[in-house]
């Protein structure tokens, strides 16, 4: 059965925007995009349009490929001080000639609403309070939609990305999952992805995962977003062949993509609600 990305995050952000207007000003987000990457564009649009849905302040900074490491540093510090945003989003990746870590760790970590700040990764780690990535953060809310209980299930990750395989490996291991992560030199993949009760597939490979990959009545969640020669968008996971096997997945478009979105909302707006406590 499909697990509805889609239709769950509309319902998420339906519950935001009615929030949102019984709030004295609106949340604001930040969002800086470097070049012209046509994929970070459209990541953008999507960000920009869910903010306008639920009625946050939004500011789009677009940039040009040339833009110094200061020049952004600068950018960021002018945010990290404007009263109206709340939340400061930089769009990865950055061309080269910019440093990714300096400009992450340059964001204040409480506008850090994507995430990955060293000290918001830190407080995953370690299981304090603090803002989690929004793709891992979409993911546990999906895997819970579908009723299984994560507690004491096995758990496989394929992916180890800071963005998306560690901080989720990490989540279901606070929710008392048994977890693997695999990488590219991992032995016998399929035999590790076999014994996955939940299995998040995260690397970036078209129809990787097949169905001689996974157990029966799994859960598996596809995050990964390929564009094929056709034009037509892919997961990590072969859907219509894997989908007869187990019991939830999420499709490529509309599962995991839109709850991305969703999450990037609810951590603004969780990040202007605890702004508006330290006033
Ligand atoms: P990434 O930084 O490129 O990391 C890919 C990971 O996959 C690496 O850990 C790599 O292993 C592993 N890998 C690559 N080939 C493998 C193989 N053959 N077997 C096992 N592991 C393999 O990617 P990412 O940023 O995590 O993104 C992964 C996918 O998710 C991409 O398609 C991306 O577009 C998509 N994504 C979607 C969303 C969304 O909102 N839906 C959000 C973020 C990302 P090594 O570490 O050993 O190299």
């Amino acid at each position: 059965m499909d697990i509805n990305g889609k239709e769950i995050a509309k319902k998420i952000k339906d519950k935001i925007k009615q929030e949102a207007e019984s709030l004295e000003k609106k949340p604001g987000l930040a969002v800086i995009i470097i070049g012209e990457n046509p994929a970070s564009k459209i990541y953008i649009k999507h960000k920009e349009r869910a903010c306008e849905y639920v009625g946050f302040y939004s500011e789009k900074i677009e940039l040009p490929e040339e833009t110094t490491e200061n020049g952004l540093l600068d950018i960021v510090e002018k945010l990290n001080k404007d009263d109206k945003i709340h939340g400061i989003l930089v769009q990865l990746p950055l061309p080269e000639h910019i440093d990714e870590d300096k400009i992450i760790s340059a964001i204040n970590p409480e506008k850090d609403v994507d995430g990955f700040h060293p000290i918001s990764m830190g407080n995953l780690l370690i299981g304090k309070k603090g803002f989690i990535p929004c793709t891992p953060k979409g993911i546990i809310k999906l895997i819970e939609s579908t009723g299984v209980d994560i507690q004491g299930k096995d758990a496989v990750v394929i992916g180890r990305s800071n963005i998306v395989g560690k901080p989720i490996a990490m989540l279901l291991m606070r929710k008392n999952a048994t977890v693997t992560i695999c990488h590219s030199k991992t032995k016998n993949i399929k035999e590790v992805c076999k014994r996955a009760d939940i299995l998040v597939v995260a690397i970036g490979r078209a129809n990787f995962v097949t169905e001689d990959m996974v157990k029966e009545g799994a859960v598996v969640i596809d995050v990964g977003i390929n564009r094929l020669e056709n034009g037509k968008l892919a997961g990590d996971v072969d859907y219509e062949n894997v989908k007869n096997k187990v019991s939830f997945i999420t499709p490529v478009p509309g599962g995991v993509g839109p709850m991305t979105i969703a999450m990037l909302m609810q951590n603004t707006l969780d990040s202007y609600k605890q702004s508006e406590l330290t006033e």
